[in-house]
């Protein structure tokens, strides 16, 4: 890796303004998805070191909850400004763990840097209210306080950006807090780490802590110092986070899985839903929470959408994502491409038809596929797919296509595509999810609350709605 300032690339945690090893030595090997050799290593830490985080944490909450509103602002304003100077070197950091290319991973902490931004500039209007009191001589006061010292465990996909929105929130509400990078990209989430101590964050404020991702899990949920936990990652995860969370009633955000449909109508604009329709089903290899998992396409327009999509999707570009011109990366690993040949499989058996692909892999390289003719029962319509894989099917009326849409446990994203101002506002109100794009799929910004229902989880990040997470409501009566 040729960086700039190679100190970004720190193996060793951090916990308490100190960047430290595990007791016992141990280290995990983090491997780079487009040719397997090693980046380097992290180390992994004991339950015993974890907890030693935490207790850092509760320890910097004393100070940090009473700091200004403003001079934490300023705080998370001055980390943005060091993510964006150091932008090359992040996006190589993280081209070189994760794969994506690297105009992706530069987009990638652009987008971290804005939460910080954005919530560096929302942290002074944490108001609260005053109620009209029942009685005569009362007052009703409430106030907003931070929750407490909050765990975070982040994904491997957007390894900055998923860590950056949490924390951005965390510290703006007046909380401390301990991460849990992925175990597959930590080295992106111990940058942002360096560079929030460089931007003024104090010790023990922002800690990160790697190792066993189920040790560090119990932790989080059975030590009682722990008050929130936020986390991005699968719906499996998730239910088990919410079962122990049961220990300490711990608060969660859950950000899982997602299932997005989106919905070419045929009064829609077809070269804006070709052109949204790529971006979202291949931005990261198909590698996002929001990506598109089911196309459905009226009929009438069905033939003339499918082949603009074929020239769409043949003039990708595989290979590493550090080369010139490549737009879609490795995917991240064996069991992710053993997915995506799952998927391939089941739908032909099933009789879709083949337009672009070969759902053959090279390494963890697999070309983009196109097939019509899916069909609902088709594994890849009810289970998530996170790869290049894109499935059209037709549908006759507006109700069977919301019917299509909604019947998923899942709801994250979903997206349609129409000049009708009166579908537009009845699809938006039938479609059961966290988040509609209309006319438009790249939806995900720091001024909108993102998140799911159902099996994708509770919770918003981003937004006013992203602050409250970390806020608990205290009321007050003046007698
Ligand atoms: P994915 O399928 O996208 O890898 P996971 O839910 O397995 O999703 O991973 C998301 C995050 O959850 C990662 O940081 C991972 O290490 C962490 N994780 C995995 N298993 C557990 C667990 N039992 N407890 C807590 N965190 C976990």
């Amino acid at each position: 890796m040729k960086l700039q300032n190679p100190e970004l690339l720190q193996q060793a945690n951090y916990w308490d303004g100190l960047w430290r090893q595990s007791n016992s030595g141990e280290t995990i090997e983090v491997k780079n998805p487009a040719n397997n050799a090693l980046v380097g290593k992290v180390p992994r830490m004991s339950r015993a070191e974890v907890a030693s985080a935490i207790q850092a944490a509760e320890r910097a909450l004393i100070s940090w909850r009473q700091e200004t509103a403003q001079k934490r602002g300023q705080i998370l304003c001055a980390w943005a400004d060091l993510l964006l100077q150091h932008q090359d070197d992040l996006a190589e950091i993280l081209t070189t763990e994760q794969g994506k290319p690297l105009a992706e991973a530069k987009g990638e902490v652009r987008y971290a840097a804005s939460y910080l931004q954005w919530f560096g500039e929302e942290a002074p209007r944490n108001y609260g209210d005053t109620i009209p009191a029942a009685k005569p001589g009362q007052k009703i006061l409430v106030q907003k306080q931070p929750i407490g010292v909050c765990g975070a465990i982040t994904p491997w996909n957007f390894p900055i950006a998923m860590l950056a929105r949490k924390v951005a929130a965390a510290l703006a509400a007046g909380c401390t807090m301990v991460a849990k990078p992925a175990e597959l990209t930590p080295f992106s989430a111990l940058a942002l780490a360096l560079l929030g101590e460089r931007a003024g964050v104090p010790a023990g404020v922002f800690n990160v802590v790697t190792g066993d991702s189920a040790a560090i899990g119990d932790e989080f949920t059975e030590n009682p110092i722990i008050k929130k936990i936020s986390f991005t990652g699968s719906t499996r995860v998730g239910k088990l986070l919410q079962q122990k969370s049961a220990t300490n009633l711990t608060k969660l955000s859950l950000e899982l899985g997602g299932n997005a449909p989106l919905i070419v109508f045929d009064d829609a604009d077809l070269t804006l839903a070709v052109e949204g329709i790529m971006a979202a089903k291949f931005r990261n290899a198909g590698q996002t929470c929001v990506c598109i998992n089911r196309l459905l396409v009226q009929q009438s327009v069905y033939d003339e959408v499918m082949q603009k999509l074929k020239t769409a999707v043949e003039s990708l570009i595989v290979g590493d994502g550090h080369d010139e011109g490549v737009t879609i990366g490795p995917l991240i690993n064996q069991s992710a491409v053993e997915k995506f040949q799952r998927h391939y499989d089941d739908a032909i058996e099933h009789g879709a038809e083949l337009l672009c692909g070969d759902g053959k892999a090279d390494g963890n390289f697999v070309k983009p596929v196109l097939m019509a003719n899916g069909k609902p029962n088709m594994i890849f319509a009810h289970e998530e797919t996170f790869a290049p894989l894109l499935i059209a099917i037709p549908f006759a009326t507006e109700e069977e296509a919301i019917r299509i849409a909604n019947d998923t446990p899942y709801g994250l994203a979903a997206y349609f595509y129409s000049k009708d101002i009166s579908r537009v506002m009845r699809v938006t109100d039938a479609l059961e999810c966290g988040m509609v794009g209309v006319n438009e799929t790249a939806i995900s910004n720091a001024t909108a609350p993102f998140g799911g229902i159902k099996w994708s989880g509770y919770g918003r990040e981003g937004s006013k709605y992203g602050m409250d997470e970390y806020l608990q409501v205290k009321y007050v009566l003046l007698g």
